[in-house]
């Protein structure tokens, strides 16, 4: 065995402290293991999760068949580069290209790096036309590589690491008559999330995207999608703009891709994709054997499993529940935004003593844009399990002093 000991958590903890980089903040927990919507720490206390890897575990804490498929693949092959063929990297791509809009994959391991490539082949595709002007929207978040963070329409991410990436525009957000004045014959892409995560679960105005699609297509500029967070079944759709009868130019999925294995993926119209030629854009790791293998596993167990139409159900059963506290609380509850399994519960106060209150409880949570309750639960929940963490919020929200 390696040395992976049991050690305690204050341990643990002492550890990073002298050899982590500060660069998070971490709750004083070191979880050891998990299965489905439960994890447990390394003094063995459970907890629920309703915030399972920041939305990468979509089908749960160590799916069965993702495990299975890369315990096979670890011992066949672990890692070859892209100068070779690999028959799981052909299959994931063809399977996602027929769950979206028929386009072209190229793998890489993060969301960030998936929005780099966007952002690259969308400037290359503008180029004979000096098209070079990204289009991104406020609220926003597309990552913390720089032009990635350049795309992030958030002073705040942007602070102290000065100067950006040129090039890119901001709108705000819902905001087609923005778009309409912005949108020109310098504009390469407009880059939005169709649902923005980080910026507080915000859904499309409607009529928003659709109209945004045409605009692009009227002013030849391309439309990529941020699906890092959306994508792979989050919404009650495999890709979020299905829900709106649109298709993008360039999409980007990543977190939930491969079922909480590293993973990202650009996906490009063949039109699109066919300026990305040998040599001009690469990732070492990217569409690796391990990655793929679980990704394919990740869909299979989506299908196997009736998981896209499960996680409809879940997003209704904890809209009950919201709905139950709005009605007790009204001077707490702003706003329910619920699609699928991304549930966003937008407090007047601030959320981030909801986390650590739940945390003391056992219940795993996140707090995003200071007021909202962002849950980003496996589609694979079930109604118990709904039920016992609601209970445990809508006590901890309960107990909360008067909001305005
Ligand atoms: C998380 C996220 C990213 C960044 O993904 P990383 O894997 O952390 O690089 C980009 N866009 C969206 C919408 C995200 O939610």
């Amino acid at each position: 065995m390696s040395q992976v000991t049991n050690q305690s958590s204050t341990e643990t903890m002492a550890q990073f402290d002298r050899y982590v980089i500060a660069n998070y903040r971490r709750y004083p927990v070191c979880l050891v293991r998990g299965e489905g919507s439960w994890i447990w720490d390394a003094e063995g206390r459970r907890y629920l999760d309703f915030f399972p890897g920041w939305g990468c575990n979509i089908i749960g804490h160590c799916p069965p068949r993702v495990v299975e498929a890369v315990r096979e693949q670890v011992g066949l092959l672990i890692h070859v580069p892209n100068t070779w063929y690999i028959e799981a990297q052909g299959q994931f791509a063809q399977m996602l290209s027929e769950r979206s809009f028929g386009g072209q994959c190229f793998f890489c391991n993060s969301g960030a790096e998936a929005n780099e490539a966007a952002i690259k082949l969308a400037r290359a595709h503008g180029h004979a036309s000096g098209r070079s002007n990204i289009i991104t929207v406020e609220h926003g978040f597309h990552g913390r590589t720089y032009a990635a963070l350049s795309a992030t329409a958030q002073p705040k991410y942007h602070v102290g690491f000065e100067p950006m990436v040129p090039g890119f525009v901001y709108a705000p957000h819902n905001d087609l008559t923005a778009m309409e004045r912005l949108i020109d014959d310098k504009t390469a892409a407009v880059l939005i999330e169709p649902i923005q995560g980080e910026g507080g679960i915000n859904l499309p105005a409607p009529g928003y995207l659709e109209r945004l699609r045409e605009l692009c297509t009227e002013r030849g500029a391309l439309l990529i999608l941020d699906e890092v967070q959306t994508g792979l079944g989050r919404t009650g759709e495999w890709f979020a703009y299905q829900h709106y009868g649109i298709e993008p130019d360039i999409l980007t999925c990543a977190k939930a891709l491969a079922g909480g294995v590293a993973a990202g993926v650009m996906i490009a119209s063949r039109t699109v994709a066919a300026t990305l030629k040998p040599g001009m854009h690469a990732s070492t790791f990217g569409g690796n054997p391990l990655a793929c293998r679980a990704g394919i596993a990740t869909i299979e167990t989506v299908e196997a499993d009736g998981l896209i139409e499960r996680g409809k159900a879940v997003g209704e059963r904890f809209r009950g529940h919201f709905e139950r506290i709005r009605s007790e609380r009204p001077d707490l509850v702003k706003e329910i935004r619920i699609m699928g399994v991304m549930i966003g519960l937008e407090l007047t106060i601030d959320a981030s003593v909801v986390v650590s209150e739940c945390l003391i409880k056992g219940l795993l949570i996140n707090a995003t844009h200071g007021t909202v309750i962002r849950l980003l639960p496996a589609l694979n929940i079930a109604d118990e399990q709904i039920d016992e963490g609601c209970e445990i919020l809508l006590d901890v929200i309960r107990s909360l002093p008067r909001g305005d």
